[in-house]
This record gives C-alpha cells, sequence and structure tokens, in this order.
C-alpha cells in the first residue's frame, strides 16, 4: 500500500488512471467514467470501468478491481514496488535513486552490470561473426538449410562462434581482466595449464535473455559433429538456468492475452513456433522444467501446453515437468506430435514440413495430461497382474499431486476403465496415495450477485463519498452498532474507522484492507450509477437499518420466550418484547 508520504504516495496523487490504463485498454468516456473492453478476461461487451474521481477501476465481469498500482501489478505481473516503478515512469516523474545497503552490495551491483555489458559485446560479436565472416558463411548456409531465413535470423539475434578458439577473448581482453571473463561463462580456463579459451567454438549462438529482456547467457549448437549438440552457458552471477525461461521476454505479452503458454524444450522448438506467429511459447532450456521456472510461467498464466520431444528423453522430461506443474496446480495439457514420415518430429521439423495451421489445429486439441499419461499406461503390457501394477505405480504419483479430490476422483474412474482394472482395488491404492499428500483443495471466491440491500450499498456509497458529512455518519453508525450482523459488516467497519479518522477516503486502500468477495462488492457499489448523497437520505437509510435490527432483535427474543417458557428471565424478555414492538410501530 502507498503510504502517505512516501514516494509511491507521492506518485500515485500525481499519476492519472485514466491515462496509465489507457496505455493498455481503449477507454471511451460513459458519463463521469470511463468503460472498455476487460484486459483481465475475455469479453465482448465492456464491462471494466475507471473512474478519474476516485482513482480506481473495476471489472463487473471478472471482479478485479483496484488502484492504478493493482492495475499495472496485474498487469505486468509485478510486485508492487516495481508496479511504482512503472507508473512513475509512465508519467514522467522521477524516481530517487535506490541506496545500495552495503559495499559488497554495490561491488555484486557493479559486477553484475560489467557482466550484463560483456554478454551485450558478445553478442554484438557473434552477429558479426555469422554476418561477415567465411566460416560465418557455412553456418548462415546450415541455418537456411533449417529453414531459418535472414529475417528470423535477426529477429532472434542469431550469432555465431568462430572455430578459432581465442577470438571472443581476444575481443573482451582489452575491456575485462582474467576473472571477470571466467565470472562471465564465456571464456573458459584450462585446468592443467590454467590458459584461457572461448567457451563456444563453431557454434551457432542462440542470445538467452532474462525476463525483462538482458542478455544473460547464451545456447549454442554445434555446427558440425561436435559433442555436446548443445552447450550452454555455465551457471554465473547473472545467469541460473533454473530460473529463465527462454523466450520469456517476448512471451509476455501473449501470455496474458491467451492465457495458456507452450511449452518447448530446446530455442530451436520455441523460434519455429514463435516465427510461426505463435507468440506465446517458451522454452525449459534444458531436460526438465526446475520450479523457479514454473513460478515465473505462473506468474502469466496457469494453463500449459507442453510440447517437448518425441523421443525417450522427451517423453521422461515431459512427465517429470508434469508432476511439477501438477503440484503448482496448472492446468496441464500434452502434444504428442504424430511422426513426418518415418521421423519424430518436435515442433521445428513438425511446423517445416506441414505448416502452422497443422499445428495449431493440433495445439487446439492437445489432450489433457491423463489421458496422455493413460495412453502411456497402456503401452506397458497390461495382460499380466504384474504388468498392471506396473502401469498403476507409474500413474499413482500423478494422480498424488494433484490437489483437487474430486479431479482425483474422476481420474480413478477413468484409469480403472481405461485400464481394466478392479475399480475398488484402484481406488482404495488412490484414496492411500492421497493420505500421503497435504490436502489442500482451493475454493474459487465464490463470484459476488446483487447481494447487499439497497439500503446497506446506499449507505456505503456515503461513507466512501460524502466529503461534507461522512465522518457524523460513520460516528451515528458506530454508536448504534448499526451494521453489526450484517451480510455488509466488514465493508462497514472498514469504511467507518476510515472515516472517523476525517482524513478523506480512499477506496482501493479501504478495498486492500477487505477479503476478495467484500472488495468485489465494495467496488462494485462504487461504480453504481447513483445520485448526490444528502443527509437527509442518510437518515432515511439509517431508519431503515434501525428497523431492520429491531426486527432482527424482536425475533432473538421471540426464540428465547418459546424456548424456554419458565425461565426467571422471562419476564425481562417480555418487557423487552413489548419495547421493540412499540419501536417498529411507531417507525410504520
Ligand atoms: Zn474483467
Amino acid at each position: 500500500m502507498a503510504e502517505a508520504g512516501s514516494f509511491a504516495d507521492k506518485v500515485k496523487q500525481q499519476a492519472d488512471i485514466v491515462r496509465v490504463v489507457g496505455e493498455y485498454v481503449r477507454l471511451k468516456k460513459t458519463g463521469k467514467d470511463f468503460s472498455g473492453l476487460c484486459p483481465f478476461h475475455q469479453e465482448k461487451t465492456p464491462s471494466f470501468t475507471v473512474s478519474p474521481i476516485k482513482q480506481i477501476f473495476y471489472c463487473f465481469g471478472c471482479g478485479k478491481g483496484g488502484d492504478v498500482y493493482n492495475f499495472v501489478m496485474d498487469m505486468e505481473k509485478c510486485e508492487f514496488p516495481e508496479a511504482v516503478k512503472v507508473v512513475a515512469e509512465k508519467c514522467g516523474i522521477a524516481i530517487p535513486r535506490q541506496k545500495e545497503r552495503s559495499p559488497e552490495e554495490r561491488k555484486e551491483n557493479q559486477q553484475r552490470s560489467v557482466l550484463v555489458e560483456m554478454h551485450r559485446e558478445a553478442q554484438t560479436f557473434f552477429v558479426k561473426q555469422l554476418q561477415g565472416t567465411a566460416e560465418g558463411k557455412l553456418a548462415r548456409a546450415y541455418l537456411e538449410d533449417r529453414g531459418l531465413d535472414k529475417a528470423t535470423i535477426e529477429r532472434f539475434g542469431i550469432g555465431y562462434a568462430p572455430s578459432g578458439g581465442d577470438a571472443l577473448l581476444r575481443h573482451l581482453k582489452p575491456k575485462c581482466n582474467d576473472k571477470l571473463l571466467v565470472d562471465s561463462g564465456l571464456v573458459s580456463r584450462d585446468q592443467s595449464a590454467g590458459r584461457l579459451f572461448d567457451r563456444f567454438r563453431r557454434r551457432i549462438t542462440f542470445p538467452i535473455s532474462n525476463e525483462s529482456g538482458k542478455i544473460v547467457a547464451f545456447g549454442a549448437r554445434a555446427l558440425g559433429d561436435d559433442m555436446p549438440k548443445y552447450l550452454n552457458s555455465p551457471e554465473t552471477p547473472i545467469y541460473s538456468k533454473s530460473n529463465v525461461l527462454y523466450h520469456m521476454d517476448r512471451a509476455k505479452e501473449a501470455l496474458r492475452r491467451q492465457d495458456f503458454a507452450i511449452l518447448v524444450e530446446g530455442y530451436m522448438d520455441a523460434i519455429a513456433v514463435a516465427r510461426a506467429g505463435i507468440s506465446n511459447v517458451v522454452a525449459s532450456c534444458g531436460t526438465s522444467l526446475a520450479e523457479p521456472q514454473i513460478k515465473l510461467l505462473g506468474r502469466f498464466t496457469r494453463r500449459v501446453i507442453v510440447n517437448y520431444d518425441p523421443d525417450a528423453a522427451g517423453q521422461t522430461a515431459t512427465e517429470r515437468s508434469l508432476s511439477l506443474l501438477l503440484e503448482q496446480d496448472f492446468e496441464v495439457r500434452v502434444l504428442a506430435l504424430p511422426p513426418v514420415g518415418n521421423k519424430k518430429a518436435d515442433p521445428d521439423l513438425f511446423i517445416r514440413e506441414r505448416g502452422k495451421d497443422e499445428y495449431l489445429k493440433l495445439l487446439k486439441e492437445a489432450p489433457p495430461y491423463v489421458d496422455y499419461l493413460i495412453a502411456r499406461a497402456r503401452q506397458m503390457d497390461l495382460t499380466t497382474g504384474e504388468g498392471k501394477l506396473r502401469a498403476v505405480n507409474f500413474l499413482l504419483p500423478y494422480v498424488q499431486r494433484i490437489p483437487n479430490r474430486i479431479l482425483r476422483s474422476e481420474w480413478a474412474t477413468r484409469i480403472a476403465q481405461q485400464l481394466r482394472l478392479d475399480e475398488p482395488v484402484l481406488r482404495a491404492a488412490l484414496s492411500k496415495a492421497a493420505a500421503e499428500r497435504r490436502s489442500e483443495v482451493k475454493t474459487q471466491p465464490e463470484l459476488v450477485g446483487r447481494a447487499a440491500k439497497p439500503v446497506e450499498r446506499r449507505l456505503i456509497r456515503m461513507l466512501a463519498e460524502a466529503e461534507g458529512f461522512r465522518q457524523d455518519l460513520a460516528q451515528r453508525l458506530q454508536n448504534a452498532n448499526l451494521y453489526h450482523g450484517l451480510e455488509t459488516e466488514k465493508i462497514f467497519a472498514a469504511l467507518v474507522i476510515a472515516g472517523l479518522s476525517g482524513q478523506p477516503v480512499q477506496a482501493s486502500e479501504v478495498g486492500a484492507m477487505l477479503e476478495e468477495r467484500d472488495r468485489r462488492l465494495l467496488f462494485e457499489i462504487l461504480f453504481e450509477e447513483a445520485n448526490e448523497p444528502t443527509w437527509e437520505e442518510a437518515m432515511s437509510c439509517i431508519e431503515a437499518l434501525q428497523h431492520r435490527q429491531a426486527e432482527r432483535e424482536l425475533a432473538d427474543v421471540q426464540r428465547s420466550i418459546e424456548a424456554n417458557p419458565t425461565a426467571p428471565e422471562m419476564r425481562g424478555l417480555l418487557e423487552k418484547k413489548q419495547e421493540l414492538m412499540r419501536r417498529l410501530a411507531a417507525a410504520r
């Protein structure tokens, strides 16, 4: 939250939410507010609304709402400090320089920026090698053979590391000391002689960028039959392979728009898919996915189609990635491409031979992971009891990882049918397996209908907006304990606290204090068509609440009387009943 007086608070006061949101969404003025198509869910008619007066947004379709920072955090999938920076930049507000905490930290930051700079240098160098040398020409021929034209080579920054063994080293040496060269991972040190040499030699190079688009490593494919076929940068202060997904920096927008990711194995596959115009693709660039990579992806979408190579290594990688993805609650489908001719097809080969449309068609039809796994299990020998046991044991770990109980049960039925197993036996095995995992069934926040009564809605609106009498109103509501027990109690409580302070009420900050369901309701109320509030109207709303309160009390008293007609408190109860009835009659 933007604390008063903080930089975030200053930025928020200067920023105009309509302008910031307008950079992402086409907004149209409708009355006092602006509306447009919601960027957070698919829709054809606008239910996304921005209020320049309250400086908040709310979507009546999906319930997202908040202030300018909430919007940017959701759009950019970033944390609060980053959102402040983004908004400040968009509004041309200078960002105060961050003080580094310690000399070591400053040194590390410095080293990191030098390493990034070295990678930028190396990238320029590799690109020049590919374009302007005789050796590079051979590499270009190879790339052309793989169907990569000039435009693609440029778009993905593909380069070439020459065979000499020290070409890059000589290029970088004047600017960097030996330690930096080795730290960068671009240069290796000969263990015995201590001599330095280029890590990548006679290889096609692919720059690997981090999420924000800075080159932090290279992947390199051997041009000839050199081993290994693929060689990547080692772990360095700026690169950890489990934290980076290839093509993530360019896929973000598409991931958000399409709300699913295609996960492929290598950069050639990612390039093949991306250049076919399918941008929501990322590559794990390693044998299988790591948890930080999944978390990174999860910031943009929780739906994945895994499209790994069809060979044995690819299958193993698929299965390992599946268990991790399931554990993180992803919705996963698996695309296993059919062979092209007699060749097993990776995405690169498949798109080259069969074209983009055919690939898109198969993507659309990609089966849920459960079907993929069952198909795999069916390939095992199921004629013997032992074989069946092996198949079940292959499937069990996946079932165990499904957080949702109902889904797990559906699985059991399907597995039993498909593998012709005895369902009760299988279920017993499954429930045992399930018992061993932490059970955690996540409930969806329920969508809020028009829950609150008109009187409550009106009072809430007044508490948020009636500058003139908000404080008095809050006081009255609190003194008479009028909102106690209402469905909207928590919203009232938050607004009353804010109102009593005498400070202007920030709807987004009140919202931040509420649970999802209440927050949605608050925003919905704030965006309703409404007249200017008056004190007379406020008083009549209060009367209505008092009336309802009396009715509730009367019902309580009546219940107590009926429950125990001989109680010593009976006299008191009856008196109370009389009084409540008088009050209700007078109000009529
Ligand atoms: Zn929406």
